[in-house]
C-alpha cells in the first residue's frame, strides 16, 4: 500500500485542471528508481525483484491508489518567442500530492508519458525510453549539484511501440515537485481574459509557496519579485555548471524558479556560448550564452500576464528589469566560488571575462578546466599542471597570460593552495551528465540492460567526488563521439 495522495490543485476546479485517466504501460518494468527522491516522500526504494515489480505496476499506471485522481492542468505559453496559445499537460498527469517526509511541505506527484489528454494537440501522449532516461538522470543529477529542480522518483519502461524518427518504446517518469505551475499557467488565464481565475492562481501560488508575498501592498507584484529573484539565482547556477536547457519556452519555466522539463538539454563539453543541443533551434535562441537574456524575456511575459493584478505597470517593469543586475551579481559569485575566491574585488569581472574568452579560444572543456585550476599553485614559479595546458592546445600563451593574472589575484586571498583546492572541488563538479554518457546508458537500456542507467545515477549523485567515480565518467567525450542532436518533445 502506498501513502494516500491529497488533491490540493484539483480543488481550484475544472478551469484549472480536468480529470483524465492514466493509460497504463503494457508489460511495465522498473528501469531505475532514485533512493534520494523516494526519501523526500518517505518511501523506501525497492530492494528486490518483487518490490521492483510493485513499483513498475504502481508507477506504470496500474494501481488505482496512485492513479485514481489523475488530472491534466491547462496552461499556455510563448514558444521560440511566439505566442502559442493554449497548451497544457499533453502527456503529463498530476496524481495529487504527498507530504514531505520532514513534514515541512508537500510534493506534487506527476506521471510524464501517461497518454493523451485534452491538451495533447497533435501529440500521442507518450514519452520514449530514451528521453525518459535523460529526464530521470538529469533531474537527480541537478539535485545533487544543488540546483533547484523537479525530481524523478522512478522510471518505468514498457513494450509499447512509439513512432518518433524510428520506432522506440514508451516509458513513464514519475516526477515530484512542490508545484508544477509554470509561467504559462498565468499566461493562459491572463490572455484569455479569465481575470478571476488569474487572481485565484496568484493567491494559490502565494499561499502555498510564497506566503510572505501575501502581506505585501501588492501581492502579485511581490510574487513577480520573488520569481525574478529565484530565476536569477537559478540561471546563474545553470551557467556555472554549463547546463543548457535547450527549450526555454515560457511553458517550460517553473513559477518556483526551479528547473523543469528536461528535453533537448545538454551540459557543455568545450566552452562555447553559442552552443545549443536543440536541432530545432536553428537560430540558437536557447544557446548556452543566451539563457540569461531569455530568462529576462520570459519574466517580461510573466509580468505582462500579471498586469491585470498590478496597479502601476511601471512598477512591474522595474521589478523585471531588476533581473539583469541580480543575475550578474549571482553569476559573479558563482565564478568567484568556482575560482576559489573568497570575495569579489572590482577587477574580478575582467578576470572572469578573460578566462571565458581564453576557454572559448581554446575549446577547453568547461567542467574539467575548473577541476584542473584547483591544482594550480599560486606561486608563479610552480609549473602549470599538464592537464590544464592540455586544455589549451590552440592558444597556450593565452592560458599562460591568464594564469599569471589569476595568480596575482590569488595573492590577495587569505587561503593557501590546499584550502582553496578543497573549496573549489566542492563547487566544481567532476561528473556531469555529458551527452555521450547518457547515450551509452540509453543504448544499453534499449537492449534490455538497465545496469548502466543505475550505475550512472550513482555517479551523478556524487558529482564532486573524483575518487568515487569510474574514470571514464569524468572524461570529455571521445574525439569521434557524435554531438548532441536532440529535438523537443520526444
Ligand atoms: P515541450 O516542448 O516538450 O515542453 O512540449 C510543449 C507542449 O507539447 C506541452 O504542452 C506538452 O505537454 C506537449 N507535448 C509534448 N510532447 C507531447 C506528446 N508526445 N504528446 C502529447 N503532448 C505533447
Ligand atoms: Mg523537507
Ligand atoms: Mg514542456
Amino acid at each position: 500500500t502506498w501513502p494516500p495522495l491529497a488533491h490540493a490543485y484539483a480543488t481550484l476546479g475544472d478551469a484549472f485542471s480536468v480529470p483524465v485517466a492514466v493509460s497504463p504501460l503494457p508489460d511495465p518494468v522498473l528501469v531505475a528508481s532514485s533512493a534520494r527522491a523516494a526519501a523526500l516522500v518517505g518511501l523506501s526504494p525497492p530492494r528486490n525483484a518483487a518490490e521492483e515489480h510493485d513499483w513498475a505496476l504502481a508507477f506504470g499506471g496500474h494501481v488505482a491508489e496512485i492513479s485514481g485522481g489523475s488530472r491534466a492542468t491547462v496552461y499556455a505559453g510563448h514558444q521560440f518567442g511566439n505566442w502559442a496559445g493554449q497548451l497544457g499537460d499533453g502527456r503529463a498527469l498530476l496524481l495529487g500530492d504527498w507530504p514531505d517526509a520532514d513534514g515541512d511541505g508537500r510534493w506534487e506527484v506527476q506521471f510524464k508519458g501517461s497518454g493523451r489528454t485534452p491538451y495533447s494537440r497533435m501529440g500521442d501522449g507518450w514519452a520514449v525510453l530514451r528521453s525518459s532516461i535523460r529526464e530521470f538522470l538529469c533531474s537527480e543529477a541537478m539535485a545533487a549539484l544543488g540546483i533547484p529542480t523537479t525530481r524523478a522518483l522512478c522510471l518505468v519502461g514498457s513494450t509499447r511501440p512509439v513512432r518518433r524518427e524510428r520506432i522506440e518504446t514508451a516509458a513513464m517518469v514519475t516526477r515530484l515537485s512542490p508545484s508544477f505551475v509554470r509561467f504559462g499557467h498565468f499566461e493562459h488565464f491572463s490572455y484569455s481574459g479569465q481575470t478571476d481565475q488569474l487572481r485565484q492562481l496568484c493567491d494559490w501560488v502565494i499561499a502555498h509557496h510564497a506566503p510572505a508575498c501575501a502581506d505585501a501592498p501588492q501581492p502579485a507584484l511581490a510574487l513577480l519579485q520573488w520569481v525574478v529573484d529565484r530565476t536569477a539565482q537559478l540561471i546563474a547556477q545553470w551557467q556555472a555548471v554549463g547546463f543548457i536547457h535547450g527549450v526555454m519556452n515560457t511553458d517550460n519555466m517553473s513559477i518556483l524558479g526551479w528547473t523543469i522539463d528536461y528535453g533537448p538539454f545538454a551540459f557543455l563539453d568545450a566552452y562555447d556560448p553559442l552552443h545549443t543541443p536543440n536541432t530545432t533551434d536553428r537560430g540558437g535562441r536557447y544557446a548556452y550564452g543566451r539563457q540569461p537574456a531569455i530568462a529576462h524575456w520570459n519574466l517580461l511575459a510573466l509580468g505582462q500576464a500579471l498586469l491585470p493584478l498590478i496597479d502601476a505597470p511601471e512598477s512591474a517593469l522595474e521589478v523585471i528589469n531588476g533581473f539583469r543586475p541580480k543575475y550578474v551579481q549571482a553569476m559573479q559569485r558563482q565564478l568567484a566560488a568556482k575560482l576559489g575566491l573568497t570575495r569579489l574585488l572590482p577587477d574580478d569581472g575582467d578576470l572572469f571575462q578573460d578566462l571565458l574568452d581564453t576557454l572559448q579560444a581554446n575549446h577547453s572543456d568547461w567542467t574539467l578546466s575548473f577541476r584542473h585550476l584547483a591544482r594550480l599553485a599560486a606561486d608563479e614559479r610552480a609549473p602549470i599542471p599538464a592537464a590544464l595546458t592540455e586544455q589549451a592546445r590552440r592558444e597556450p600563451q593565452r592560458l599562460a597570460d591568464w594564469v599569471a593574472r589569476y595568480r596575482a589575484r590569488l595573492r590577495l586571498e587569505p587561503r593557501g593552495d590546499a584550502e582553496r583546492a578543497v573549496a573549489m572541488n566542492a563547487v566544481n563538479p567532476v561528473v556531469v551528465l555529458r551527452h555521450h554518457l547518457a547515450q551509452n546508458a540509453i543504448a544499453q537500456a534499449e537492449a534490455g540492460d538497465f545496469s548502466e542507467v543505475r550505475r550512472l545515477l550513482r555517479a551523478l549523485e556524487n558529482p564532486f567526488d573524483a575518487d568515487a567515480a569510474p574514470a571514464h565518467y569524468t572524461e570529455p567525450p571521445p574525439e569521434h563521439a557524435p554531438p548532441a542532436c536532440l529535438s523537443c518533445s520526444s
